[in-house]
Parts: structure tokens; sequence; C-alpha cells
């Protein structure tokens, strides 16, 4: 998408780590018109897939996932991360390895709001190994409810998380695939 594509270009920074910053647009201040742009453009590529619900991860895929849904005309489901271990039996519960911390956490969603009847769209903002997505996966497969794909801002293809995904048979649209990016040399795409 090229006015993803764009932004990232004028306004992204590759920090030490292998993170690319996004924070001016995406990760902390959010272009609400951009997220606009995004949703339309999902939308158009899951148009006709019956999507019903859109899970997410908590914290920065929620704004875009709340955008989407206006154009899917559906809930916005978003998995918690957690410390506390609740009663088992009332959430759907899995480990994901924080790309960005380095730790794992728990996340969950309410066994009330994942069910059979749901056609998820997944979406998140990143994806780099494929671990926050492997987690919405999870989580979707133990409620039972149907992946229609899922939709990703910005894709790391050189990182495994969209193999290890795609391999798994769950369609991806990643908005903006990144195939190569340094602090010196700044981001180049597929
Ligand atoms: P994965 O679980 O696929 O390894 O990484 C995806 C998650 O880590 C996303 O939810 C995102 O929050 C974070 N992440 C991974 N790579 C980056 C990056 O380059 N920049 C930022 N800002 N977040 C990232």
């Amino acid at each position: 998408m090229q006015l993803l594509e764009d932004r990232i270009r004028r306004e992204g920074v590759v920090k030490e780590g292998d993170v690319l910053k996004v924070d001016s647009f995406l990760n902390h201040q959010m272009d609400v018109s951009l997220f606009e742009a995004m949703g339309r453009e999902w939308k158009r590529l899951f148009d006709g897939c019956g999507v019903n619900k859109i899970l997410t991860i908590e914290a920065s895929g929620i704004g875009m996932a709340c955008i989407a849904a206006q154009s899917f005309h559906c809930p916005v489901v978003f998995a918690k991360k957690t410390a506390t271990k609740n009663i088992a039996g009332e959430v759907w519960r899995t480990s994901v390895r924080s790309y960005t911390h380095g730790r794992v956490y728990d996340v969950i969603v309410s066994r009330d709001y994942l069910g059979p009847a749901d056609r998820l769209l997944l979406i998140d903002d990143f994806l780099a190994n494929g671990a926050a997505l492997s987690g919405l996966l999870d989580l979707a497969m133990m409620s039972g409810a149907t992946v229609v794909g899922a939709g990703i801002a910005i894709e790391k293809a050189y990182q495994p998380g969209g193999e290890l995904i795609r391999s798994r048979g769950i369609r991806v649209e990643s908005l903006a695939r990144i195939k190569s990016m340094s602090e010196s040399g700044g981001v180049e795409f597929c």
C-alpha cells in the first residue's frame, strides 16, 4: 500500500535491535485517516469472506483494528496481556514472547467473546517472528472460531513470521512488506 510505504519512508526510524519506530503515525500518535485507508484496503482484500469479528492484541493493534471494524461493521475483541492466572474455564489463554521486550507473557480472551460462530480477521501492527499472530491463532483455534485471515500493517518479510503463519494455511495480507532495513540505509520494501 503506497500510502503506508511513503509514510514509513518519510517518518520511520530504524533502531538497534531490528526495530522500526513508527511512533509519529502508528504506535504512539495515531493517524486515524491513514488507519481508515488501511481499514478500507483490508475490507477490499477480505470482502466476501464473511468476517464477523476482528481479533487483535493489546496494545498497538487496538486502534487500527477499531477503525478497520468500521469498514467491516463488526465488533473488535483484543487479547489482553496479563500476569494474573484467571480461574480455568473463564478464558482462552496462551503465552506469547514479546518481540520488543523479550519476555513471555500470557494473553487471554473471555470465552464469552470468542467461539465457534466467529469468522475472524486477525489484525496487528507488525509481523516479525510471528509470535503475536501465532498467539492469536492459538486462541482462535481453542475457541473453535474460523480464521478468515490476518491483516498486518507492516511485515518485516526478511524475518520468519510471514512464512511460519502462511505455512499453517493462513492467508496473510500485509499492507507494507519490508525487504530489508538498517540504521544507516533505512527501509527497503519488497
Ligand atoms: P512478532 O510476534 O511477529 O515477533 O512481532 C510482532 C509484535 O512485536 C507486534 O505486535 C509489534 O508490537 C512488535 N514488533 C515487532 N517488530 C517490531 C518493529 O520493528 N517495530 C515495532 N514498533 N514493533 C515491532
